[in-house]
Order: structure tokens, then sequence, then C-alpha cells
């Protein structure tokens, strides 16, 4: 239902991720997760209110300058802590979160499982990590795994990828679900909606359809899912705090 993702300059991203799913917290959800990457990823999540899970888990202790963070409205599972996203590969090296729709999950979940791939939740959305490790354990990066990815799976999607062994490095596509590029200074943020980032930036980029941006601390690459670089212009939106 909701995505925020950032990579930030010198501070830690998990206590900035939780104040911009807040601004979310109206469009309803019931569930609630943060991933943040140092040298490894790491989680917290679970079902229930924002500020009962912060005070359960400390959602905002968590290390790390760049993360990423989803409310859930459950399409597929019910709202359960394995079931909230951010959800991983096998050796917890690839975090996702997503909104919308896998139409196709249930195939592509049979034959990773075939492959030999573990599951831990009732999601559509945990076959995206899995294709990722699988892509990326024949070679490929973590931008051409997503890539590869998103040629696979069918139906909407906004999604949000970082990866331990690629630090400093978040990935972002769509397809008919919403997802917007905030660009602060030297510091980046995605967004399903942009009332979610605005207080930390008001220099938008909007993706479209089948459009990949790649985040890092020095700058914003959109691509379309066949590679092909696209320029993106930056709008100003006209935002008091
Ligand atoms: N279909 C996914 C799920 O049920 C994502 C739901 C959402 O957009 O929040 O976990």
């Amino acid at each position: 239902c909701g995505i925020v993702a950032c990579i930030l300059k010198d501070k830690d991203a998990a206590p900035v991720l939780l104040s911009c799913v807040k601004r979310l917290e109206y469009r309803g959800y019931d569930s609630v997760g943060i991933a943040t990457s140092s040298k490894n990823i790491e989680i917290k999540k679970d079902e229930g209110k924002i500020d009962d899970v912060q005070k359960r888990l400390e959602l905002t202790d968590l290390p790390g300058k760049m993360g990423i963070a989803h409310v859930r409205w459950a399409t597929h599972g019910l709202p359960t802590k394995e079931n909230a996203h951010p959800h991983t590969d096998c050796k917890k090296r690839i975090a996702v979160v997503h909104n919308g729709i896998i139409e196709n999950y249930r195939e592509l979940k049979d034959q990773l499982i075939r492959e030999g791939h573990e599951f831990r939740s009732e999601t559509d959305t945990e076959v995206i990590p899995h294709l990722i490790e699988k892509y990326m354990a024949t070679g490929s990066d973590l931008e051409e795994a997503t890539r590869l990815t998103t040629h696979d799976i069918k139906g909407s999607y906004a999604i949000a990828v970082i990866s331990a062994d690629e630090p400093d490095k978040i990935i972002g596509v769509r397809k008919e679900s919403p997802l917007i590029v905030g660009k602060g200074e030297d510091e980046y943020f995605l967004a399903s909606d942009a009332p979610a980032i605005l207080k930390h930036t008001n220099r938008i980029i909007y993706l479209n359809d089948n459009e990949m941006v790649l985040l890092t601390g020095e700058g914003i690459t959109v691509k379309d899912v066949d590679g092909n670089p696209i320029e993106k212009e930056i709008d100003l939106i006209d935002w008091t705090p």
C-alpha cells in the first residue's frame, strides 16, 4: 500500500523512513516494516499500527544510512509478521518492498521451489527477491537481476530493492502502481506518494510504467526495463512545511 526508500548522507535511515511511512498512514494499512543495509540486511516488521510496532520492536533502531520501508495492505496472505514486508531471498542478502499484485506468482513460486528456494511467507511479493537471487547467482548484478525479474513477473508493481552485496544502491521499478523519486541535498528518496517525502525534498521525478531507477549516494539514473537510458525532468512541487 505504501513504499519509502532513502539513501542519506550522514544520518541513520530508519528514523527518517519511519517518519515518512507515518505520512502514508491515512491510506490504511495492516502491517509495517523497515530493512536497512550496512554490512548485512537487517529487518524489523510486524502486523499492527505503526506506533504499536515501533513501541514493540523499535523499528527506528536499525543501523545504516540507507533502507526501504513499507506499509502493507494485504492482498495475498493474512496480515501477519511473516507476510509483512520487506521480503528477502534465501540468504537474506536481498530485501524487497512491493505495492501491487504479482498475478503469476503461483507458477513462479512453484518453479523456484523446484529449484530449491525456500519461502517464508504466503505473499505474492516473495517471488521477487528469490528471482533476483536466482539471477544474481548466475552472474548478474543487482540492476540486471532486477531488470530480468521484471520480465518474469506479471501484474502491477512498484518495488524498491536493496542488496547487502551492493550497498549504497537502491533500485526502484514501477508498472501500474505509483512510484516517484525525490532528490535532496546529496540525499535520495523513493516513495509511492509525494507527501511521504515532501518534508525532505520537493524536487520530484515522476516515473512512468516500465521505468527503473537506480539511486546511489552520487545520483539518480533512470532506464527503461530493457536497459536504455531515459532523460527525466525534475519537477518542483510547491509546498510549505
Ligand atoms: N500483494 C502484496 C501483499 O499482499 C502487496 C500489498 C500492498 O500493496 O501493500 O503483500
